[in-house]
């Protein structure tokens, strides 16, 4: 009885770091075309001559020198991250990254494949704003709380920028 505690610790840890280890494994895939279409569209973004009329009221502190110097980081990302498919059944969301590992992002492989490429694209913005960006999911694009974030909480929202940088390219690449 002496050890229960310790016993009960270990398979605590034990635990955590096996679920941790299945959320970090998968196969290498290439998501090139995604990858290309994302690709353009940041650079686009980065390069409009008006991008002060895109950036939205409710960042009324954020400068276009801001985001364009955030979007060259999305860019690094988006050339240098390596995509592993995952096909953990915990896993639930898209893509996701681990913010340790600075270039890697994770795609869940049921659903991955089933996306257009359009989606793909958005979820690699997304994820690499999360890498180079130091973004956070305050809200979801599809949530009532996402038109209500203010300042730095929606610059700082990993969906905000996303959908900033798909809107100056009209969702095309
Ligand atoms: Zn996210």
């Amino acid at each position: 009885m002496k050890y229960v505690f310790e016993l009960f610790l270990l398979t605590i840890i034990v635990l955590l770091s096996l679920h941790h280890v299945s959320i970090m494994s998968g196969v290498r895939v290439e998501p090139h075309m995604a990858r290309e279409c994302a690709y353009d569209m940041v650079s686009k973004a980065i390069h409009i001559p008006n991008l002060i009329y895109f950036i939205p009221s409710t960042m009324p502190t954020t400068s276009p020198t801001t985001l364009r110097n955030g979007w060259l980081e999305i860019l690094k990302c988006l050339n240098t991250s390596i995509v592993y498919e995952n096909n953990n059944s915990n896993v639930l969301i898209t893509a996701y990254v681990i913010k340790l590992f600075r270039n890697t992002i994770w795609v869940n492989k049921k659903t991955w494949n089933h996306l257009q490429i359009e989606e793909q694209t958005r979820a690699l913005i997304h994820e690499c704003s999360h890498l180079a960006m130091n973004t956070n999911d305050y809200s979801y694009i599809h949530e009532d709380s996402f038109e209500k974030l203010r300042g730095i909480r929606a610059e700082k929202n990993a969906d905000t920028q996303t959908i900033i940088i798909m809107n100056i390219s009209q969702f095309k690449c």
